[in-house]
Formats: structure tokens, C-alpha cells, sequence
């Protein structure tokens, strides 16, 4: 369980919480899978939702951004039903 200056910590970081919470990446990816096919095809690099601006709270991961729809971390090689064109 997390302490409450474990949560006050991540919330002064600007991250989005499943940046920094794997079990919570791992368990919004998993639900983008089963509810929105994440995973079956390219390419969340061209989404609108592909997030690479907060690099602090990414890593140092080649071809990772934050899915700001379905809010985990996500590869710029896959894709998901809800993709939508970063194209105007
Ligand atoms: S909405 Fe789908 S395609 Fe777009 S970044 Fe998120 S997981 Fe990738």
C-alpha cells in the first residue's frame, strides 16, 4: 500500500500516475488490450493520444509514449481500436 508521501510525491511530479505506478501501467494496458485490441497492429507513434512530451516521466525507454486516452505507457509500434490521427 502506498503511503500517503508516496502519493503527495508523485502528484508534485506532474507525472500521470501510471507512469509511475507499474501495477497500475500494467493494469490499464492490459484492459486497453482486452477492451480496445492494444497491441494488434502499428501504430500508437502516429496517435493523437501518443504523448511523448514528458520524457522526465517516461524513462529512458526507445518508442515509449503515455496513452493520454487509455492512460498507461504505451509503444509507438502498436495500436489500439480507438486510434485516432494526430492530423488535423
Ligand atoms: S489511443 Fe490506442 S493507438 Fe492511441 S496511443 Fe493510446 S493505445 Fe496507442
Amino acid at each position: 500500500m502506498k503511503t500517503l508521501k508516496c502519493i503527495l510525491q508523485e502528484a508534485d511530479n506532474n507525472c500521470p500516475p501510471a507512469t509511475q505506478d507499474t501495477k497500475l501501467n500494467t493494469a490499464n494496458k492490459k484492459a486497453a488490450a482486452k477492451d480496445h485490441e492494444y497491441g494488434t497492429a502499428p501504430n500508437c507513434g502516429n496517435c493523437k493520444h501518443f504523448n511523448t512530451s514528458i520524457k522526465k516521466c517516461l524513462g529512458n525507454a526507445e518508442g515509449i509514449g503515455y496513452c493520454e486516452a487509455l492512460q498507461f505507457k504505451c509503444s509507438a509500434a502498436k495500436w489500439c481500436n480507438i486510434w485516432v490521427s494526430k492530423r488535423k
